[in-house]
């Protein structure tokens, strides 16, 4: 007889853990939205916010951004970390539940769902009725020498959310990418630097005509073409250079920058629903058209995971 996984006439047997109404995966700005109208609608939403999962703290990337100026509310501007608080605070507030483990596997080919939580992968599952996956997206890093180091220190990917912070001010920044989110930065980034430095892998730009053409006669710009980074230097505290190539002629120098923005794209934390769901050609959880539906009927996707 083929296995039957625990799953009789189509329908998942309860497991003897946790059920509930709807479970939330994911910490992040979506994740608690989500929570806040699940628990005021009174569907006791069970929110997963993670240990380190996917490499963020609870609360995800905004825990690693320094001051946020763009959230209406905060005139003043508000730390990433103390925005994350009031987020979970308020929705801890309306009675979510709110688990700091990480999801580790789900099983969403039949309802209740099933999903086990890390180390707990050869356990029985628990199940949800509905599932919102709300996992988000990290900007995509290179990894050089000395990245760890200076990260936060002068090496950021958002250059919204971190150019305004003193380190930067009046100082020569780069910006690694030729898209259009390295044009949007390293436009922004000139309000601040005494000059930015873009560094473009080859000798185009990817980025959309109007925003390549605002780049290139910037007075405050300089593209780097054909150019990547290899090294990151500094005084132990803080980012001071690079060391750069060209990858045409492979000559070596150093550039001086206090401050390394990356634009290079970032990844959809969507790897425990891969197969499962359906995604673009990137990775990202496809939605129905103005709505939070994803291919499978129960299961909703919200924020940066389903948003380029
Ligand atoms: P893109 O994928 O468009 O561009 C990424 C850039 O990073 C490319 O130039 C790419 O080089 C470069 N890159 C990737 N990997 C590396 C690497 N390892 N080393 C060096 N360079 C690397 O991402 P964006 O975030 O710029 O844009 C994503 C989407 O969002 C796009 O559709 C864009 O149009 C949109 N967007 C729109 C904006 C607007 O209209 N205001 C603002 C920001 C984004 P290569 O070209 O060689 O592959």
């Amino acid at each position: 007889m083929a296995p039957t996984n625990g799953v009789v006439n189509g329908v998942v047997p309860r497991s003897n853990k946790m059920h509930s109404k709807v479970v939330i995966i994911g910490s992040g700005p979506a994740g608690h939205t989500a929570a806040i109208y699940l628990a005021r609608a009174n569907l006791e939403p069970v929110l997963f916010e993670g240990f380190m999962a996917n490499g963020f703290a609870a609360g995800g990337q905004l825990t690693t951004t320094t001051d946020i100026e763009n959230f209406p509310g905060f005139p003043s501007g508000i730390l990433g970390p103390e925005l994350m608080d009031k987020f979970r605070s308020q929705s801890l507030r309306f009675g979510t539940k709110i688990i700091t483990e990480t999801v580790a596997k789900v099983d969403l080919s039949a309802r209740p769902f099933r999903y086990w939580r890390e180390f707990q992968e050869d356990q029985e599952p628990e199940t949800a009725d509905t599932i919102i996956i709300a996992t988000g997206a990290s900007a995509k890093r290179l990894g050089l020498k000395g990245e760890e180091t200076y990260w936060q220190s002068g090496i950021s990917a958002c250059a919204v959310c971190d150019g305004a912070v003193p380190i930067f001010r009046n100082k020569p920044l780069a910006v690694i990418g030729g898209g259009d989110s390295a044009a949007e930065e390293a436009t922004y980034l000139t309000k601040y630097g005494s000059h930015v430095y873009v560094l473009v892998r080859r000798s185009d730009l990817r980025a959309s005509k109007i925003m390549a053409k605002r780049l290139q006669n910037h007075p405050k710009v300089t593209i780097l073409w054909n150019t990547v980074a290899s090294e990151c230097k500094g005084d132990g505290d803080l980012l001071n250079g690079l060391v750069i190539r060209n990858v045409v002629t492979g000559e070596e120098k150093d550039l001086q920058v206090n401050g390394l923005f990356y634009a290079i794209g970032h990844e959809p934390a969507t790897a425990i629903v891969r197969n499962q769901l359906q995604t673009d050609s990137e990775g990202y959880i496809v939605t129905v058209p103005g709505t939070t539906q994803t291919s499978v009927k129960g299961v909703f996707a919200a924020g940066d995971v389903q948003d380029k």
